[in-house]
């Protein structure tokens, strides 16, 4: 049976926007990550993924940004209930990110060599050349096939492809349990977008990594997750294995998703797309936040925001919509 790794519960994360003015970015979610799982969490931009994966690193220090309120239970331990000393203690160790752009998340003036080895240093009380082995055997084991070399080299004399190995190879230096993966493709073009990917089923196979993939990519989700979760205005709309996400979709958004997804060999020469586009956080319609893109918004819609609710025999399917299970919702998916 699958061992849970991470619960999160009703978090809810705010921006400061004014002395007494606040917006929401994440509103009241909930989910679950077992270890060894990758979770795909898929969205457009600005619909809180990234927010949801800063608040579970703890990153807000310093920011306009805090948890509000929710737990973020990570094997035990409520992460929101710990100090900036202890979440550091944590972040980089058990729980490591990689970001969408390498060159702006390594150090242009430093040597691979020298951020590889402090990030292990951090964590591991090891010698500075025991570190650099270590760091050395990491870079191999992303498939870098010079080590050496790349240990020598700045981030600027690195390609693409390499740099964002380095940065995997940092995220992976102090073994972590889980990693968060934000956008970790979508810089590169779609040869190493497939190494990447593989490098990624690989470690968590090697190593039963539990890996949450943030993305607005839905042919990233297929090819990596077992399960996904769809935000839309910094709340989940749908949950559902990845089989009955794109076999099926419910909620009228994914639905639009997939939809937008081109198909080799359909002959379709253009893609139906989402008409209008993410609410702003400070001025969130009423009701549903869907029902201003919504072609079957109702006056209900308009009036109260419908809570994400089990698919009855759906396996721990969820979906945040009115007409689910009303006729009219049949009608609306077909
Ligand atoms: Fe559309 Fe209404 Fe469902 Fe929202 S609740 S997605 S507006 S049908």
């Amino acid at each position: 049976m699958a061992e849970r790794l991470l619960d999160v519960t009703g978090l809810t994360t705010t921006f400061r926007t004014g002395k007494k003015t606040s917006v929401t970015a994440v509103n009241n979610v909930t989910f679950s990550l077992d270890r060894g799982e990758i979770l795909g969490l898929v969205g457009e931009s600005g619909c809180g993924k990234s927010v949801t994966s800063l608040s579970i690193m703890g990153l807000f220090e310093d920011t306009a940004g805090k948890v509000a309120s929710g737990s973020i239970v990570f094997d035990g331990e409520d992460l929101t209930k710990l100090t900036t000393k202890q979440m550091r203690s944590i972040r980089g160790k058990r729980i490591s990110m990689i970001f969408q752009n390498p060159m702006s998340s390594l150090n242009s003036c430093m040597r691979v060599e020298a951020q590889l080895i402090e990030a292990i240093r951090l964590h591991n009380d090891v010698s500075k050349s025991e570190a650099r082995q270590r760091a050395s055997k990491m870079l191999s084991a992303v498939g870098i096939p010079d080590p050496e070399q790349t240990l020598r080299s700045y981030p600027h004399q690195l390609s693409g492809g390499m740099s964002q190995r380095v940065m995997i190879a940092m995220a992976l230096c102090c073994e972590p349990e889980m990693m968060i993966a934000d956008e970790p493709t979508t810089a590169l073009d779609v040869t190493i977008q497939a190494q990447i990917l593989e490098l990624m089923k690989d470690i968590r196979s090697r190593n039963n990594t539990s890996i949450l993939l943030i993305t607005h990519d839905l042919g990233v989700v297929a090819e990596m997750c077992s399960r996904a979760l769809v935000m839309y205005a910094g709340r989940i709309v749908e949950e559902a294995s990845v089989e009955e996400l794109f076999a099926s979709p419910i909620h009228p958004y994914t639905v639009g998703l997939i939809a937008s997804v081109p198909k080799l060999g359909s002959g379709v020469t253009s893609l139906p797309s989402i008409p209008g586009s993410v609410p702003d956080l400070s001025a969130m319609p009423q009701g549903c936040k869907f029902a201003p893109r919504c072609k079957y918004a109702q006056a209900v819609c308009r009036q109260t925001e419908p809570e994400l609710a089990p698919v009855p025999g759906g396996n721990g399917r969820k979906c945040r919509c009115h007409l689910f299970g009303k006729e009219e919702g049949k009608e609306a998916q077909a």
